[in-house]
């Protein structure tokens, strides 16, 4: 698991639901899960401009860098605010995905989990939205396409919203395979048309987990499996948990906990278990703790 201590310190008023405690309630489960005594843990290194400028646009990632205030609150996008030290965790959490790719492709690990904040999916080529404001998936994604020479990545993204930042920045990509299940109609309401390589799966208000796994049995897992990826990165956003309000899901730890294992075993078939997982959505403290747990365990076992 790969984190920073400043990840914590992104703070943007304290009914942001995007709050530092989220980090915290992972730290939790993974003591009480005894997760925390297995687990390798390792602190995150900031992310380059120039490895931003592999996922961004030059002048979107400049003027991000040029917006943070010494103090108080800006706001770049409705509810994607930045304050002192945003950048900063911002940096952390695109950096950490990095890492976990050198990680991962150097035989170091086989799996990593970015237990970091802000988010990213929403975040596309040139604009901030939704939380995030540097997609670290889709930086780990061109980083190990420009560092590795892969030609073949997927990316599945079970957050209950569109993952539309990273559909923005792949969607001329065929070298991205990327999945993205959400509740629709719901944020961001632009669910792009999808193609060959950009498999949208938008599902109603309340789906529970048997439609749910069933809908990804039937048009996701025989796509990846044929698409036979050199490595699985995902967007592992827990806002579709029953639990949480911020979505109309009605999904929960086994549930998350199926889908992590059905693709490591799609990991271990094709690209000799590489994954990495960074985390998305998932508001419901207590629910986002336990359902890490189980999707770490999913990625593991
Ligand atoms: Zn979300």
């Amino acid at each position: 698991m790969i984190s920073h201590p400043s990840c914590g310190f992104h703070e943007v008023g304290d009914d942001h639901p995007e709050s530092p405690n989220r980090l915290h309630a992972i730290n939790d489960q993974l003591i009480a899960s005894r997760l925390d005594a297995i687990i390798d843990k390792q602190q995150a290194t900031q992310a380059t401009k120039e490895q931003l400028y592999l996922a961004h646009d030059k002048a979107y990632v400049d003027s991000v860098f040029a917006s943070v205030p010494e103090q108080g609150i800006v706001e770049l996008a409705p509810d994607t605010q930045l304050g002192p030290r945003s950048l900063e965790a911002a940096l952390y959490a695109a950096g950490a995905n990095v890492m976990a790719v050198d990680l991962v492709m150097q035989g170091k690990a086989q799996q990593a989990f970015c237990a970091v904040r802000p988010p990213g999916h929403h975040a596309e080529y040139a604009k901030a939205m939704g939380f995030c404001f540097f997609n670290n998936i889709a930086v780990a994604a061109h980083y190990a396409m420009a560092q590795y020479g892969l030609e073949r990545i997927a990316v599945i993204d079970f957050d209950v919203h569109h993952g539309n930042g990273t559909e923005n920045i792949f969607f001329d990509d065929e070298r991205v395979l990327f999945c993205s299940s959400f509740e629709s109609p719901f944020f961001p309401y632009n669910m792009g048309p999808g193609n060959e390589h950009i498999l949208n799966l938008p599902m109603p208000a309340g789906t529970y987990g048997d439609e749910f796994m069933q809908a990804i049995g039937d048009k996701w897992l025989p796509k990846i499996d044929a698409f036979a990826p050199q490595l699985i990165l995902i967007s592992a956003g827990f806002d579709s948990h029953y639990e949480d309000d911020m979505g109309h899901f009605n999904l929960v730890e086994t549930d998350f906990h199926w889908l992590s294992a059905e693709l490591k075993k799609l990991a271990v078939k094709h690209c000799d278990n590489k994954i990495v997982a960074t985390l998305e959505g998932g508001y419901a403290l207590n629910a986002l703790g336990r359902s890490v747990i189980a999707h770490i365990k999913g990625i593991m076992e």
